[in-house]
């Protein structure tokens, strides 16, 4: 498994791992409940942590930029199913359907 995202926020985490499922990558979520614990750890060791299969790194390092790049920032709702979803998403996580207006992009 590699390493692929950390943050001190649960929430972060817990959107780079929205983007990478979206993207159809298998990801584990570690530290999600160690943060603020008492101990030795170095602080970032203890934050919550993305990691994924060594095949899919590159992959997910790559949607991972292009989700925190590539954002215009403003919240969209699926057409289909009315979800509300947050900017980096490129796609409804609930139904799938593609947000409107971003042409599927290097869907490798
Ligand atoms: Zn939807």
């Amino acid at each position: 498994m590699k390493r692929v995202y950390r943050a001190a926020s649960l929430l972060e985490v817990a959107h780079a791992r929205n983007v990478l499922i979206t993207a159809g990558i298998a990801c584990e979520l570690r530290n999600q409940y160690l943060a603020g614990a008492l101990g030795d750890l170095p602080m970032m060791e203890t934050w919550p942590q993305l990691y994924v299969d060594d095949g899919d790194e590159r992959f997910a390092l790559s949607v991972l930029a292009r989700a925190s790049t590539g954002v215009d920032g403003t919240p969209w709702q699926c057409a289909a199913c009315g979800e509300k979803l947050e900017p980096q998403f490129l796609q409804c996580w609930h139904c799938g359907t593609d947000r409107p207006g971003s042409a599927p992009q290097d869907a490798a």
